[in-house]
């Protein structure tokens, strides 16, 4: 049971009605200031300024490749441990899939992570989130509203026709995984629900709910997840938790006093039983070990080499993991024109422009500013990509419009992430691959000798895609270093 699946029935109750927050997580949110007028547009995040050069590590250090919550958490704990450590990231800024835009000064944007999945009891990020003093607001699937592709506000028997499809759909993937065999989520869904026989409004809107419910939570195209282990992964119970002044509030309570070397991109690691040598863009580094965060799809470019080279099922998990997309576009207007007292705003695409800008979260009520989040995942997201900033935007506007009509204004101003186009990161997430098998997180996870240790959210088996998986990752790989 994921989240997405878990609000899915009761945000569908509340459709017609409109934003009931039905789900219970209505909480206080703290207001932010008032909109000063926003900079020329840039999907180009601001660096964070590189140190001073520090000196090179004793043979005894720990080096940690990547700054990102798991390379980051595997630094504190082993710091807090009492070892030396060092951490090789090559961006200019920390946080990896974590990165709190400042763009716009009034409005800090998560152009990575946006929330606490299950914020409750027994999340880590939840904890952590309570010891680096950082402020929360909730949202909600309850508060939503749904269109239909011609713009229409989904009437009773529309989002009665949603629900009992989505039933159908859960069904139909359900008697599938009690199958020997696997095939893609598409082709059991499609097979399930009879696809071909539906009429076209039907088609329509399985296609809709299989975009929404799948490809935007598991950030795989639904032709490429496994219809056996896509959700095979576990979840904290709670509310849906974002931060008000960014995620890089945990960045930068867990980076406090650690020794990153930024703009070091790590180009290959030696290792054997006495240590690690690691070579950088700005030189060597030596250690008793090392602790590698990349991204799975770092991992699958090769662009870092190994020698000797990894073993053939750690080799094997690279090769048979995906790497998906899970893209964002942020709107920001001169005043609102959608309800604000609705979080999700749900767009039911025609056939032709299935996939496209099906998602929004309006970051009005939890932040106070005019801002709309469009999401686009999987293989539209990653094909949009190659979109330029002004046709995205158009596209959006279009869709926009359809929802809420021509007189609506233009953006002032926007912000896109490229994840799948970023060299440091190939993907957004993680997720489970046809063709791939339970076992292979643990594959990609396990250390090889004495001296090379794996994290990152693809290597935790319960909670991968999430900044808590990459989190407990990073503490679990630094466990293995403490126990050598
Ligand atoms: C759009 C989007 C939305 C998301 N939404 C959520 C959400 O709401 N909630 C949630 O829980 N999770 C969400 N996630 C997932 C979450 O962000 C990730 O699971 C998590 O941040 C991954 O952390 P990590 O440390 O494993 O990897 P990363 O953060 O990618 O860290 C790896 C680090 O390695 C560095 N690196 C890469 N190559 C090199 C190299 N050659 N040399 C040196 N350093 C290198 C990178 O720059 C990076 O800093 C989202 C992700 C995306 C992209």
């Amino acid at each position: 049971m994921q989240r997405r699946h878990f609000f899915t029935l009761t945000g569908t109750l509340a459709l017609a009605g409109c934003g009931g927050g039905s789900d219970g997580t209505d909480a206080p949110i703290t207001p932010t200031p008032t909109p000063s007028p926003a900079p020329a547009p840039s999907p180009t995040p601001s660096p964070t300024p590189t140190p001073t050069p520090a000196p090179a590590p004793s043979s005894q250090a720990v080096l940690v490749i990547g700054a990102g919550m798991a390379g980051l958490a595997a630094a504190r704990r082993l710091r807090d441990a009492g070892r030396e450590v060092v951490v090789l990231e090559a961006r200019q800024r920390l946080g990896g899939r974590l990165f709190t835009s400042t763009q716009w000064a009034d409005a800090p944007l998560d152009v990575g992570a946006t929330w606490i999945h299950g914020d409750g009891p027994g999340n880590p990020i939840s904890d952590l989130a309570r010891r680096a003093g950082a402020r929360l607001a909730q949202t909600s699937f309850g508060r939503d509203q749904a269109f239909e592709a011609d713009g229409r506000r989904l009437d009773a028997a529309g989002a009665a026709q949603l629900d009992s499809l989505r039933a159908s759909i859960r069904k139909a993937i359900s008697d599938y995984q009690r199958s020997e065999s696997d095939t893609t989520l598409r082709d059991a869904v499609y097979r399930g629900l009879g696809y071909s026989e539906r009429s076209a409004l039907e088609q329509q809107r399985i296609d809709y709910l299989i975009n929404t419910t799948y490809e935007h939570e598991y950030s795989g195209d639904a032709s490429q997840l496994s219809a056996l282990w896509f959700d095979s992964d576990s979840r904290y119970e709670g509310v849906e938790s974002l931060f008000l002044d960014g995620y890089r509030v945990l960045i930068d309570f867990l980076a406090k006093d650690l020794d990153v070397r930024l703009g070091h991109v790590v180009q290959s690691v030696r290792h054997n039983e006495q240590g690690v040598t690691v070579q950088t863009s700005q030189g060597s580094f030596f250690g008793a070990a090392v602790v590698v965060t990349l991204p799975l799809g770092v991992l699958q470019s090769g662009q870092v080499s190994f020698d000797p080279p990894l073993p053939a099922r750690k080799a094997q998990a690279i090769d048979k993991l995906g790497m998906g997309v899970l893209n964002k576009c942020f709107l920001r207007f001169p005043t609102a024109f959608w309800d604000t007292k609705t979080d999700w705003l749900n767009y039911i695409p025609s056939a032709e422009h299935n996939g496209q800008w099906a998602e929004w979260v309006s970051l009005a009520r939890p932040t106070g500013q005019p801002i709309l989040l469009g999401f686009n995942a999987a293989a539209v997201g990653q094909a949009m990509e190659a979109w330029s900033d002004q046709d995205i935007v158009a596209s959006a506007m279009r869709t926009l419009r359809t929802m809420f009509g021509a007189g609506i204004p233009d953006p002032v101003s926007w912000q896109i992430s490229r994840w799948a186009s970023d060299p440091f990161a190939r993907g957004a997430y993680s997720f489970n691959k046809l063709g791939s098998a339970p076992g292979m997180r643990e594959d990609l996870a396990a250390a090889v000798g004495r001296s090379l240790y794996f994290a990152g959210e693809a290597t935790d088996p319960r909670y991968f895609q999430s900044v808590h998986g990459a989190y407990l990752s990073g503490q679990r790989a630094a466990a293995e270093v403490l126990a050598r």
